[in-house]
Parts: structure tokens; C-alpha cells; sequence
């Protein structure tokens, strides 16, 4: 089909098209869109014509040129309350300016886009006009689900932004993306607000973060405030790490490397390769710093694991007594933090599903800091509140052994079909479909 025919069947339902054109590398379609006057919204007076306007939408390309939709209608003046209205298109958006297409074209671009400029451009609107329709996007999604229960807050560091994910733990879904913004702590205060007017929310899992901590202590009177025991177990590796990198710089540490300390310090003991849990019992027995570092930590995670909540801070001040003295001034911080949530009577969170989401957000952030994508605050939380529910086609290169150089391009449809949940999105689908998405050259889908 020629694309000025193509054009005309896109926009076959509008009465009338005055002209299609090709200007400056864009097709730009010339609607008319007439309608009969009608009654005031505001005071039900009849209304009169006063003149015309035409209004710029942005509609999907076409083989990969912009389509700029012009509207020109009718003016409308209320002669009883001086109101003006222009009538209202079907299949528009006012605002931004786009159609409903784009709409959607955006959700579906969303999966491949690298930055919010490139995103822009592939449509041919402004930057400005997509992250309006993105957080318009996001806010609709954020209307379906309904108040968890069980809150998690967590956080999701890209480029040293802190971003919060609010979780429904019952579950394991998102039900809510707090970018890294000024106004984030406020965004969160009227979210905790919002969530307890609505049904009192009973647990709030919170990082350690002590504005987070304070935040939830004040905002949740109802709920139990949990500190999450992944999330103690990320700040007591970091300071392991630090400390296992000194002893490395040092050469009191072994056999083991920097690189090596990075890597160990961050795992519990059930996540060591056999051969790291060889390397783990032979360092304790030669007195290895690193590994007796890291034997200390899992005894406390262990105690934690077992602990009666009430002293569970309690526990952790006698670790600290039973280390080294060189090595307590590194957790001092530490200590800090957990003795004001000890007074704010935060305890500690041993919820299941806390490891799992936790997992899946580490995994999302992998999958975010890979180069070559840079996601403004909007598109983050368009893709991770709401492009789920969208289908993805893609395009490879599937390349077929034994036939030499030869590909075949392939297409297919991934994406959650189903419609979409109060309780939220799945984190681990957004999880898989991303990989899926930027990673299509996954074992498993490749053909024999
Ligand atoms: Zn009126």
C-alpha cells in the first residue's frame, strides 16, 4: 500500500482529511473536525461559534517517518459565563498532544528505547511531550492496584540515584516506583498516607536508611516497622568488603585478591561455590583475616536468623565486642543506625519474600546499568509500573548451525497478557521479560 493510502485508511474514520503531505521528512495529516454547537458544560447555556483552532498530535510513524496529525475545529463561546471549549476528538489525548496509537506505541517502545531524547525523536516529539505521556502512563497504572497489607520500601541505586521500589510483600509485586526526585520523600509521605487511609497497612519493611526509618515510624502508627534483614546484610558486607581490602593492600589477607574480597563479601555462605567453601574452611584454619571476616559475619546472620526480635540489637553489639578491636570503628555507623531504630522500636524483618524481591531488584538494577542505556526518572517508572502489560514484538537474527553464514529474521510477541492485577506488577516478570528483551541471545532460545 502507498503510504499516502496507508494514511487514509489510518485515519478513515475522520470525516473529513483536507490534504496529506510530505514536508521536511515528515507526512503531516490535515483533519477537519466539524460539530454542531452545543450546550455549556458549566451553566447549560447554548453556546456560539467564535472562530476556529488547530492543534498539533503526534501519531505513530509510518514506515519509519513521522506522522504529525493537524486538527482544526470549531471554537465555542459560552455568551452566559464567557467560557470558551473546542470539542473533543475521539481517539485523542489532549495532553500531551499525541493519539491514543502513540499511546500505546509508546508503551511498546518503551522495551527497546536507550534514552528518553531517542525515544523522542523515533516519534518526532519533543522530549518534554513523552515524559508528560510517560508519567501519564505510569499514574494510570498506578490507579489499578490496591493498598498492600505489607509494604516493602526498598532501594534500587543507578549512578548513585537513590530510587525507591514499594513492594506488596504478600505477593511480590510493585505497587509503586519513587524515582530519585527532589520531592522523594515527600512522594513517599503521601504515599504511606494514602496507603493507611485506605487500609491501615500492618508491616513496612524499610532499608536501612535512617530519613526511611523516620518516615515510616511516623507515617504507619499501625503498622509494625521492620528493618530488613537483606538489607542490614548489604551494609554489614560493604564494611566487610572495605575491611577485607585493607588487609588485601596489606597482604595479611591470603590467597585473596581484591577483586575476589569485592565478590565474597557480598554472598551468605549457602550462596559459595564448592570450591569458595573449600577456600572458606582452609583460610579459617591458617587464621586468614578475610575469611574469618566473613565466618563472623554469617555466625551473625545465622544468630539473626534464629534471634527473638526484641534484642536483636542487642546481639549485634556483642558480635561487634567479639571482633578485633582494629575492625569495630568500621561498624560504628552501623551501630548507630540500628540503635535509633532499636529506640524508634523497629525490629527485625525475617520475611520470606523479602530475599526473593530483594533478588529480583538486584538483578533489575543489573539489568538497568547495562551500557549504552540511560532512563530518565520517567521512563524508569513507566517501564516498571506499567509496560508489563504490554506485548513486545521483536526482531532477530537467529542464526542457523551448520548452514553457514546465514540468518533468519525472526519476530515474536513476548509480554504478560494478562490484565492488569491490583495487587500490582510482578517484579520477577519485569525481570525476565527485560533480560529476554535486551539480552535475545539467550542459550536456550538460540536454534539448533
Ligand atoms: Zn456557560
Amino acid at each position: 500500500m502507498k503510504p499516502v493510502d496507508a494514511l487514509k485508511h489510518r485515519f478513515s474514520s475522520a470525516k473529513a482529511i483536507d490534504e496529506i503531505v510530505f514536508r521536511d521528512g515528515k507526512w503531516e495529516v490535515h483533519a477537519t473536525f466539524s460539530s454542531r454547537s452545543d450546550r455549556c458544560p458549566s451553566c447549560n447555556s447554548l453556546v456560539s461559534r467564535h472562530g476556529w483552532s488547530q492543534s498539533r498530535f503526534i501519531d505513530t510513524p509510518l514506515d519509519g517517518k513521522i506522522v504529525h496529525l493537524f486538527i482544526k475545529r470549531p471554537r465555542f463561546i459560552c455568551r452566559s459565563c464567557s467560557k470558551t471549549l473546542t470539542p473533543v476528538v475521539p481517539g485523542v489525548v489532549e495532553s500531551p498532544r499525541v493519539t491514543e496509537r502513540l499511546v500505546s506505541h509508546v508503551r511498546f517502545l518503551l522495551w527497546t528505547a536507550t534514552s528518553l531524547r531517542n525515544l523522542a525523536s523515533s516519534v518526532g516529539a519533543l522530549p518534554k511531550t513523552i515524559s508528560e505521556l510517560l508519567k501519564r502512563i505510569a499514574e494510570e497504572a498506578r490507579e489499578t492496584t490496591s493498598t498492600p497489607t505489607e509494604l516493602g520500601i526498598h532501594v534500587l541505586t543507578l549512578h548513585e540515584n537513590r530510587h525507591l521500589v514499594l513492594s506488596n510483600l504478600s505477593v511480590g509485586t510493585v505497587v509503586d516506583f519513587l524515582p530519585s526526585v527532589d520531592e522523594q520523600i515527600e512522594l513517599l509521605i503521601q504515599r504511606l498516607i494514602a496507603f493507611n487511609k485506605d487500609k491501615a497497612t500492618q508491616v513496612v519493611s524499610v532499608p536501612a536508611d535512617q530519613e526511611i526509618v523516620n518516615v515510616a515510624t511516623s507515617h504507619c502508627s499501625v503498622a509494625r516497622i521492620e528493618l530488613s534483614l537483606s538489607a542490614i546484610h548489604t551494609l554489614i558486607a560493604g564494611v566487610v568488603s572495605k575491611l577485607g581490602a585493607q588487609e588485601s593492600r596489606r597482604g595479611r589477607s591470603g590467597s585473596v585478591s581484591r577483586g575476589e574480597v569485592e565478590r565474597l563479601s557480598y554472598l551468605r555462605k549457602s550462596e559459595l561455590s564448592d570450591k569458595d567453601v573449600e577456600c572458606l574452611s582452609d583460610g579459617i584454619q591458617e587464621g586468614n583475616s578475610f575469611w574469618k571476616l566473613f565466618d563472623a559475619k554469617e555466625l551473625l546472620m545465622s544468630r539473626w536468623e534464629m534471634a527473638e526480635c526484641s534484642a536483636w540489637v542487642d546481639l549485634f553489639r556483642i558480635w561487634l565486642l567479639g571482633l578485633p578491636s582494629s575492625y569495630q570503628p568500621a561498624f560504628h555507623g552501623l551501630l548507630l543506625l540500628l540503635s535509633k531504630a532499636e529506640q524508634l522500636q523497629v525490629t527485625l524483618s525475617l520475611e520470606p519474600t523479602l530475599p526473593f524481591i530483594d533478588r529480583n531488584i538486584s538483578s533489575l538494577k543489573e539489568l538497568l546499568l547495562k551500557p549504552g542505556r540511560s532512563f530518565s526518572p520517567e521512563m524508569l517508572v513507566a517501564l516498571v509500573l506499567a509496560s508489563p502489560f504490554m506485548t513486545v514484538r521483536l526482531e532477530r537474527k537467529v542464526s542457523i548451525k551448520g548452514a553457514g553464514r546465514m540468518w533468519l529474521e525472526e519476530s515474536w510477541d513476548i509480554g504478560d497478557q494478562r490484565p492488569p492485577s491490583s495487587a500490582g506488577i510482578s517484579l520477577e516478570n519485569l525481570v525476565n521479560l527485560l533480560s529476554s528483551v535486551w539480552n535475545p541471545h539467550t542459550p536456550d532460545t538460540d536454534r539448533k
